[in-house]
């Protein structure tokens, strides 16, 4: 058995980024970027105004109020060329024109008098007041993305604004999901005696989903090696493997067995945390093969624990594991020593400080307090008692936060 924490490294060391494609600017938000991106000019490109109002000589308006003559209109969009301003004198300019030879200061129309041929200025001007330089934002040249990057909207508008209409982006693993078990049936029919409703597989194609990743879903391996085969060859072909349920101890759970047999190395089977002992890490070549237990709690909280840290690093994510946080237990919790314990809970804000409480019974049949659980807390695998009022390592569960 590994630890929690050995299980995690092991995983992170054997999965590297995919591969770098390029796609348009608009498919990019989310996405990791590639390579750096540099300026291919300077931003802004030119001297320019930034309020509406009047470009003006500095030294032309020492004493306020100042009555300049008004001998041009530059509004945004034009080339300011040919104008200058001359002493004595002021041109009109909107935000974003070009500022105008001698100009070294733009006057915002609300501290004049809004003159069309002759304007009073109200208030001090200072040299190079509300005038955007050429190349103060960005120079030529200079990285302003870097590689590893999350493309947000910010980093789209900056790529946009240089022209960058395709963008070097690392690539998306498509992830082979498949669920073993005689009992499965298909979504769609009602489950007789025995039976039970193949949900595993779509709440990791769900899950899959949620981290970017392109989930493949293979079907279900019957509790045969022969089965079991086919299932696995098919879904090795995908860029890494997630199986559900198969992987313990019992008579008829032959995905590790079967894994060995197509060439699969395991790197570890079980670990010390709870839910979700009987994971396994194996490699075929590089793909990264997750076998996860088959109760469906388990099978979450090891895909949020070992399998999505793993599909982020792939997709180029350098911040891979949520956050950890302290949050105040509300009530006191018992566990068994020796293993780590992953706890349902929900968060409340109280006081400045996160109160968790338990999201109810924690055995991991029992689905109802996962879809309770707003937040997942990790208790040490040494301690066995905690009090109320004790604080906890916690992290939110899921991507939509503003549940709480
Ligand atoms: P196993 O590891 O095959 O013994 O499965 C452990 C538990 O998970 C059993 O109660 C299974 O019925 C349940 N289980 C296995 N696969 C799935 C699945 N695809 N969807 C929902 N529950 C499952
Ligand atoms: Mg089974």
């Amino acid at each position: 058995m590994v630890s929690f924490e050995e299980a995690r490294s092991i995983i992170l060391s054997n999965v590297n980024a995919c591969g770098v494609e390029r796609v348009h600017l608009q498919d990019a938000v989310g996405r990791i970027l590639a390579e750096d991106a540099s300026a291919p000019w300077d931003m802004p490109l030119w001297d320019n105004s930034a309020m509406d109002g009047y470009a003006v000589r500095s030294a032309d308006c020492a004493e306020i109020p100042c009555k300049l003559k008004v001998t041009g209109f530059l509004p945004a969009g034009v080339r300011a060329d040919g104008v200058t301003v001359e002493a004595g004198c002021a041109v009109r300019i909107m935000t974003g024109a070009p500022t105008p030879k001698g100009c070294d200061a733009v006057v915002p129309v609300e501290e004049t008098d809004d003159g069309q041929d002759l304007v009073t200025l109200n208030e001090t001007v200072v040299c190079g007041q509300h005038i955007r330089l050429n190349g103060e934002d960005v120079r030529a040249g200079v990285v302003f993305v870097r590689a590893g990057t999350l493309i947000r909207p910010p980093e789209v508008n900056m790529l946009a604004t240089f022209g960058m209409a395709l963008v070097p982006v690392f690539r998306r693993p498509v992830v082979a999901i498949l669920s073993t078990g005689d009992e499965l049936i298909e979504l769609g029919r009602t489950p007789g005696p025995g039976e039970i409703v193949n949900s595993n597989i779509l709440s990791l194609a769900a899950a899959v989903q949620e981290t970017g990743a392109i989930p493949r879903i293979i079907g279900i391996a019957r509790d045969n090696l022969e089965s079991h085969r086919e299932m696995l060859r098919e879904g090795l072909k995908a860029d890494a493997l997630i199986t559900s349920a198969g992987v313990s101890a019992g008579d008829c759970d032959f995905v590790r067995d079967v894994l060995d047999e197509l060439g699969a190395s395991q790197l570890f089977w079980k670990v010390g945390v709870k839910p979700g002992g009987p994971t396994a890490f194996a490699l075929h070549g590089t793909t990264p093969i997750f076998s996860l237990p088959g109760n469906p709690v388990s099978t979450m909280i090891t895909f949020e624990e070992f399998a999505r840290p793993a599909l982020l690093k792939m997709m180029g994510h350098s911040h891979v594991l949520r956050p950890l946080f302290k949050a105040v237990l509300s009530e006191d919790i018992k566990k068994k020593p020796g293993k780590i314990q992953i706890v349902r809970i929900r968060l409340e804000r109280e006081n400045g400080r996160w109160l968790a409480s338990s999201a109810g019974n924690q055995q991991t049949a029992i689905l109802r307090t996962m879809v309770d659980a707003t937040a997942l807390a990790i208790l040490p695998a040494e301690s066995t008692r905690f009090k109320a009022g004790e604080e906890v390592d916690v992290h939110f569960y899921g991507s939509h936060i503003d549940l709480i």
